[in-house]
């Protein structure tokens, strides 16, 4: 079987099984046409039977992929008898669905994901319905007016991924329109500090909220693995809170569960997108350090306030090729305005800034000797 081609980045999405630890094979599998350009899955030898953790995007391809990665270990996709997955978004729950329809296959989901999942089963959630509401709190008119044509336009099927601000090009494979064809609820909700006992091997389920709100990942401490999920990327920096239940301090719920990685012995990072990493708690150490820059950032862009969430990621830039807002497509100006909006809301949490309210827009200004946001004078939608 191949060895793990870790040391050149870009191969990390080629086809194939890639043994990244004893009895553990990294799995890449295709998404449609996007920024992430694969979910790796990782499958776990376990006795005569596999377990999977994540499942990818339930499409053909994948699929097709999937049972030829695992022919190359001897192996097809009937042995697949569990599927733990990170997080309910399409690009890594839809498929074990699609497994569990075949072949049976257990799934499992953190219990955090209960209520995206009854939201999305009871087709009641416009798909981005709190981004839009997140949207009209940040006075983000442009974005709404350019998302609304977008929507109108091109029905459907262009789910874009939220993964990364500061990474290269975006767009992929996140939350998409409720379809109750690939939805279902999983057989089990994991809890945080369960233990999962399989034949040869225990994975710990760690409670990671912030990219989604019940997003788990699965540490294996014996054999010093980290199965990551989009909690912890090593390319990208992961989106946070883009999921179909708003959540009120997604930012400081991330930071949380990476500090919680911290608390960990140093493990090696299985990433659900680019190549296994040697440290968790290097790669950790530098999302934080993003995350401390973003937020002086974000408090320096209000300046002498009041700004709205939408004006401060105008000053802002984003990518690493240091765009401008205007420069982001309709849906990246959407995942940048709403990441804005949660390290604004992290500094009020922190005291820095203060929020005043206005109708239904969110005004922020300078906390401390500055005296109250006059919030009248600040027009929605101003570029700053
Ligand atoms: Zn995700």
């Amino acid at each position: 079987m191949p060895a793990e081609p870790s040391t050149v980045r870009q191969e990390w999405t080629e086809p194939g099984a890639f043994a990244v630890a004893p009895g553990v094979h990294r799995i890449p599998l295709p998404l449609p046409s996007d920024g992430l350009r694969a979910v790796n899955v990782y499958a776990i030898e376990d006795g005569d039977s596999l377990v999977l953790v994540d499942g990818g995007w339930a499409l053909a391809e994948s699929r097709q992929v999937l049972a030829k990665a695992l022919g190359e270990i001897g192996c097809e996709p009937g042995d697949i008898r569990q599927i733990f997955v990170t997080h309910v978004h399409r690009d890594h729950y839809t498929q074990a669905i699609q497994l569990r329809r075949e072949f049976g296959a257990r799934v499992s989901l953190g219990s955090g994901e209960r209520d995206s999942i009854d939201l999305i089963l009871g087709r009641s959630a416009h798909p981005v319905g709190p981004q839009l509401t997140g949207l009209r709190a940040s006075g983000a008119w442009p974005v709404l007016e350019r998302l609304r044509a977008l929507f109108d336009s091109s029905e459907r099927d262009r789910e874009r991924d939220g993964a990364g601000r500061d990474g290269a090009g975006r767009g992929s494979a996140e939350p998409a329109p409720p379809d109750g064809a690939t939805w279902e609820a999983p057989d089990q909700w994991l809890a945080h500090d369960q233990e999962i006992e399989l034949r040869n091997r225990s994975l710990r389920v760690l409670a990671t909220p912030g990219h989604t709100q019940g997003h788990v990942v699965f540490a294996d401490l014996a054999a010093g693995l980290l199965f990551a999920g989009d909690h912890v990327l090593p390319h990208i920096t992961p989106s946070i809170g883009f999921e179909p239940v708003e959540s009120r301090q997604p930012l400081a719920n991330y930071l949380g569960s990476l500090r919680l990685m911290q608390a960990l012995p140093d493990l090696r990072l299985l990433p659900a997108h680019g190549p296994v990493a040697a440290s968790v708690h290097a790669r950790v150490d530098e999302l934080l350090a993003h995350h401390a820059g973003r937020l002086d950032r974000s408090a320096a862009a209000v300046g002498g306030g009041p700004a709205t969430a939408y004006q401060v990621a105008t000053r802002l830039r984003w990518t690493r090729r240091e765009r401008t807002l205007d420069d982001l497509d309709p849906f990246n100006q959407m995942l940048a305005v709403t990441e804005t909006r949660a390290h604004l809301e992290l500094l009020v949490a922190q005291g820095r800034l203060a929020a005043q309210q206005d109708g239904e827009v969110t005004y922020y200004a300078p906390a401390a000797p500055s005296g109250p946001a006059g919030a009248g004078d600040a027009r929605p939608g101003a570029t700053g």
